[in-house]
């Protein structure tokens, strides 16, 4: 059993994508080629912004959306610890402060009511992170933004295609950035991203900030990077595109059944998903005390895991500077008992099922006090 299932993908998918690729070879435009404009159509009527802008990767995309609102130095943005590194990490690239906000401890997203305590005059932007597949309280966290005049920017890295009232992950604030890391719920074979916005005039600051502030060719207006998505890439995810929506409803069926199935297990708890939005369950993350035992039991029986993340921002060296260890109580306790379950369009149930009993059977071995109810 793979934790992420790409094999099956590619079979299923090998003559688009091989075609998708081979008519790059075929017209040798390897660097912003037509595949480009292509996808970034393609994307843009997908998730209902006005324009999608691809890129290197998700974290590429999320500093050209910071650059592209143009931050002074100091200046600070809130956001949430309990995410990978590159979240913050491209805040402090980008010259600013990430201000830490915690998370709700049943969406493990941020607290939306815990934002505007932390607004100061020095306070520009919110960077939301929709972890492991569910948009975060956007509604919410753009009202906030609204009445303060700040830049909303949503890291959409795991959540490309979930919905929320209705609307699309991407296409709800400022700026929505997205990764197509190979196992994300739309991944490439390689390193890619895109950016999302209805802004015109920040569509085109992300557009030059990509090819290193260039207005035209050699005319460096702004400050830039080498942050383009190469053309081969952009073919793969045209060609992923085929099946797209079948994968969304695959994984909504998914986790659906992960959720009935682990819903009579005690000493285990559950990601919540609110009523007015969907998870695209980048990844099936389940909560356990004694993790490392279970983790353990589960590798034996064959059943791989993921820990995502250990160690949330705020305890992280990088950015001790930023916050104080405990600032996030509930960002660190979770830290230490999430484990992310097998998880993709493609697992079958036979190998659902089995990763149930394992979990099961690793519930009754560590935690004897909450004896595992049920068995599915
Ligand atoms: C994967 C990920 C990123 C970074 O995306 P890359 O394409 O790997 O650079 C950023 N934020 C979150 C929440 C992610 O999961």
């Amino acid at each position: 059993m793979q934790f992420t299932d790409l094999k099956t993908q590619y079979a299923a998918l090998k003559p688009d994508i091989d075609a998708r690729i081979q008519r790059v070879l075929d017209h040798g435009q390897y660097i912003m080629g037509p595949e480009v404009k292509e996808l970034e159509a393609a994307l843009a009527t997908f998730t209902g912004a006005r324009h999608c802008i691809t890129v290197a990767s998700g974290t590429e995309a999320l500093l050209i959306a910071l650059m592209a609102l143009d931050l002074q130095p100091g200046d600070e943005v809130i956001t949430t610890p309990f995410t990978f590194a590159a979240t913050a990490e491209t805040i402090v690239l980008a010259g600013c402060k990430p201000v830490f906000v915690d998370i709700e401890p049943d969406t493990c997203n941020i607290d939306a009511s815990l934002i505007e305590a932390k607004i100061t005059p020095r306070t520009k932007a919110v960077m939301p992170v929709s972890l492991y597949g569910q948009v975060a309280d956007m509604a919410e966290i753009n009202a906030i933004a609204a009445r303060h005049g700040l830049a909303v920017i949503e890291d959409a890295a795991q959540s490309f295609g979930a919905l929320y009232q209705g609307r699309r992950s991407c296409a709800l604030s400022t700026f929505g950035a997205t990764s197509f890391f190979p196992s994300k719920p739309l991944g490439c074979y390689g390193d890619g991203g895109a950016l999302f916005t209805d802004d015109d005039r920040l569509a085109q600051a992300a557009r030059e900030i990509r090819v290193h502030g260039q207005s035209a060719r050699y005319t460096h207006t702004r400050l830039g990077v080498g942050g383009r998505m190469d053309t081969l890439q952009c073919a793969v995810v045209l060609g992923k595109l085929v099946r797209f929506e079948w994968e969304l409803q695959r994984r909504a069926e998914i986790g659906a059944r992960y959720q009935r199935l682990l819903a009579g297990l005690s000493g285990l708890g559950q990601v919540t998903v609110r009523p007015d939005r969907d998870s695209v369950w980048a990844q099936f993350t389940v909560m356990v005390d004694r993790r490392a035992e279970v983790q353990a039991a589960l590798g034996a029986a064959g059943v791989p895991t993921a820990v995502h993340y250990p160690r949330p921002l705020n305890l992280q060296p990088a950015y001790a500077a930023h916050c104080c260890p405990d600032c996030c109580p509930v960002s660190s306790r979770l830290a230490e008992q999430v484990l992310s379950l097998p998880m993709s369009a493609d697992l079958s149930e036979a190998d659902q099922d089995g990763v149930v009993h394992a979990l099961s059977d690793a519930l009754a071995a560590t935690q004897p006090s909450t004896q595992a109810r049920a068995r599915p």
